[in-house]
């Protein structure tokens, strides 16, 4: 097959497309508040594509034959899809004006609809993209969902770059598109759809689609399209490899095999992130390298490289994902470099350098973080230092690495001042997770712990709490700020948020909740808040990164060995505890949250880092024991978010993922009472491990899934406490006394009602003041119901 365009030598996967300043997130929510038009919104969203993409060859990627991505989106790369198949559910259906050919395509305001729901029509739902923290829709797809080419808008954005009217500089992108196989397995099944109707049965139509986009994309003049398929890296998709295959097979055959490149199509990039190709019980790169796409981009950071000769690659560009696009670590280019070089074994036609996953999920720029320890500023690769490297590693891989001798020679000094550096081993912390024994991971049996709890805490029947966050209201928030910037003083600060906590205490005793919570309003992040005071973590001051629509996190920086050189919680939860005759729970962050939702250092395994976390935690449960407490909520929301792609993985995250939690809790006195909280609803593949944390009391989110948890928890043998959600605290909806009741009962049916503990989803942080006491006034009167027919 004839290549018009070779691959370029160097690429990025795709870039953050927030904006630095994270001038799209302003401009989208001016857009929702009504304050500007969808004409301004396009207008700053094209001044930031063409910003971004001459800012990308400024970096040194070339600017013609598609070595800049094409990644913009307004919300989501997988909405993305949808609008450009029109593939939209029935109830949004009257939204969608007419586009090219006819079929339904979302104008602007149609398609944030979509994202964020429109008076009574829900929203996609939304979930974790991989194994990252990034979220994407999910798409309901049912038999009759319209799949076409519905809206062009990938071909107005190639070409405003391709031919700009503004005077400036041309760049030819490569449109990157989510990849039909992937798109249709990250699906759910519209509602109503056949029983065994799946979303990968509409393949045919999808591909169909997809070849229009492709032609409409050569017509333009685009060299190169990348289409993301990492559905080809994970086995949690619900379907098995060979499944898989068959489909890419059937995908690939029509899209690269029918369309005759550069006439019919660009040519195809099809890129494998997040993981291992051929980690699965396939090998996924052989599969790719069969059909007649031009390039396959590998995750080289999670993934293992070829080890011999792949047949069919020799007709196929290797772009080596070398560089991490989902970590901040500056990289060993000379390590890099060796690894390439490696590669030729493959025998692949052509071997090119790229990032592991697109840099979405990492900050733009070191440069931006003037307030960063300089040491640490120079082991740090931001999206911009990344792309950097990937050119340097270009040119020593096509010119030699003398080309390049002076900034290897810099990589590999930070390599080693890095490793040098004091905080990085820190002896004392070693030695004491040298010394532990299984013993430390152990509590009492429960039995014994429940009637020493029983005795001290003396609750009633189906006890009632809450998941710890309070309204986090305008007020609390600018006090908080305030304080940060310096404007209120320490002493004033602390007032301020006594005076919310006893308000918060106050609310909850008027309200009959029987254990009490602080209401955490001194906390900005359940992570970020103790990573400000562990030492081993940095944060920063603009390293956002895109958590979903316009919702950016700045997640902090885990460089060094880990301690904690002063109480993080307990002056807070002490006087909160003074306030009152009930038992106040203590709130910590687990060690897994705390790591899922950090960038974690790559020099020491997650485990041993996880274990130097939970040391910390558990010093911090004995001084809230110290200090009276004898309630403690450990949560660990992310449990399930850090579980492996590949099954074959599992069994070892979770055992140390389950020990770290054990090691930070198992210290406590049998009278005190350990909770957990998870929240997420897919609980499915960590049951085993949710019994294994052997925590008092479990809560987790159950009531979208009408408790569908409990049954499930009941047939695992789970015997200690159980907390179903019974209020769904993702909206303002309050939920009624008797749908409470209803939840309650059904709980109280399905695992014996002693276990059975009343509390919301999850924490009320995001809620208003008013419906939350609404809401917590109806759950109490709704456990005095079920409570009197127990
Ligand atoms: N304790 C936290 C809160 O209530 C838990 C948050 C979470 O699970 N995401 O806000
Ligand atoms: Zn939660």
């Amino acid at each position: 097959m004839a290549l018009t365009h070779p691959f370029p030598t160097a690429t990025v996967l795709g870039y953050p497309r927030i904006g630095r300043r994270r001038e799209l997130k302003r401009a989208v929510e001016s857009f929702w508040a009504g304050r500007t038009t969808a004409d301004e919104l396009e207008s700053t969203a094209l001044a930031l594509r063409r910003d971004t993409a001459r800012h990308l060859v400024s970096l040194g990627l070339d600017a013609d034959g598609g070595a800049v991505p094409g990644s913009f989106s307004y919300y989501d790369q997988v909405l993305d899809a949808v609008a450009l198949l029109g593939a939209v559910p029935d109830r949004f259906a009257g939204l969608t004006e007419a586009g090219p050919g006819g079929h339904g395509r979302l104008p602007l305001a149609a398609y944030f609809a979509v994202a964020r729901g429109a008076g009574d029509a829900p929203p996609l739902e939304m979930t974790k993209w991989f194994d990252t923290n990034y979220h994407y829709l999910v798409p309901e797809i049912g038999p009759g969902t319209p799949i076409a080419f519905a809206d062009d808008r990938v071909v107005r954005e190639f070409t405003e770059l391709a031919r700009p009217d503004d005077g400036g500089a041309p760049v030819v992108t490569r449109p990157v598109l989510v990849g039909p196989v992937t798109f249709l397995l990250l699906s759910k099944a519209a509602d109503g759809s056949p029983e065994g109707f799946r979303p990968l049965d509409r393949l045919d139509d999808v591909v169909d689609a997809y070849a229009g986009v492709l032609r409409a994309l050569a017509a333009a003049g685009a060299p190169w399209v990348q289409l993301d398929e990492p559905a080809l890296v994970t086995d949690l998709l619900g379907a098995g490899f060979d499944e898989v295959a068959d489909a890419v097979r059937r995908a690939y055959a029509r899209l690269a095999t029918d369309l005759a490149p550069g006439r019919d199509r660009p040519a195809i990039l099809v890129a494998a992130p997040y993981g291992d190709l051929r980690g699965g019980s396939g090998d996924g790169l052989a599969l790719l390298a069969g059909t007649d796409v031009e390039a396959v981009a590998v995750d080289l950071v999670r993934g293992s490289a070829p080890t011999g000769a792949v047949p069919g690659l020799d007709s196929t560009t290797l772009v080596a994902g070398v560089i991490d696009g989902h970590n901040v670590w500056r990289a060993d280019l000379g390590a890099r470099l060796a690894d390439l070089e490696g590669l030729t074994a493959a025998g692949a036609g052509a071997v090119t350098v790229g990032t592991s996953t697109s840099l979405l999920h990492v900050p733009h720029d070191v440069a931006d973080e003037p307030r960063l320890d300089s040491a640490l500023a120079g082991w740090l690769a931001f999206a911009d230092q990344k792309v950097a490297e990937v050119v340097t590693l270009a040119t020593g891989l096509t010119q030699g690495r003398e080309a390049v001798a002076d900034r290897l020679a810099e990589s590999a000094a930070a390599v080693r001042s890095r490793a040098a550096a004091p905080g990085v081993v820190v002896p004392a912390v070693r030695e004491r997770t040298a010394a532990l024994t299984p013993e430390d991971a152990e509590r009492a049996p429960y039995a014994r712990r429940a009637a020493a709890q029983r005795e001290r805490l003396d609750l009633p029947p189906l006890p009632t709490t809450t998941i710890g966050s309070f309204p986090q209201t305008a007020e609390i928030r600018a006090a908080r700020a305030a304080w940060a910037r310096g404007e209120l003083s320490d002493a004033d600060y602390t007032a301020a948020m006594r005076g919310q906590i006893a308000a918060t205490v106050a609310l909850q005793e008027e309200l009959g909740l029987d254990v009490l919570v602080h209401g955490e309003p001194e906390r900005n992040d359940m992570v970020q808040y103790f990573a400000e005071q562990l030492d081993g973590f940095a944060t920063t001051v603009n390293g956002w990164v895109q958590s979903y629509g316009s919702r950016c996190v700045r997640p902090p920086i885990l460089w060094g060995d880990v301690s904690r050189p002063a109480p993080l919680t307990v002056s807070w939860t002490a006087y909160a505890a003074s306030l009152t005759s009930k038992p106040v729970k203590g709130m910590l962050t687990g060690p897994v949250t705390i790591l899922a939702w950090s960038f974690v250092r790559d020099d020491l395994p997650l485990g041993e880092t996880a274990e130097q976390v939970a040391l910390a935690l558990r010093d911090e449960v004995a001084d809230l024991e110290a200090s009276g407490i004898g309630v403690v909520q450990v949560d660990e929301p992310a449990l399930r978010e850090l579980l492996p792609l590949r099954t074959a993985a599992h069994a070892e995250y979770l055992d140390w993922s389950v020990r770290s939690f054990r090691l930070a809790t198992a210290g406590a006195d049998v009278a005190t009472q350990v909770h957990t909280h998870l929240c997420y609803s897919e609980f499915g593949q960590v049951i085993g491990a949710i019994d294994g944390l052997d925590a008092d009391v479990t809560s987790v989110e159950a009531a979208r899934s009408r408790m569908e948890i409990v049954p499930q928890l009941a047939d695992a043998g789970f015997g200690r406490g159980i907390g179903p959600g019974v209020y769904d605290i993702h909206s303002p909806r309050v939920p009624s006394v008797e749908e409470v009741t209803e939840l309650v009962t059904l709980a109280a049916k399905a695992i014996d009602p002693r276990l059975v503990w009343v509390n919301p989803d999850c924490g009320l942080k995001t809620r208003g003041p008013a419906e939350t006491r609404e809401s917590l006034a109806n759950l109490v009167t709704a456990t005095r119901t079920v409570r009197a027919t127990l």
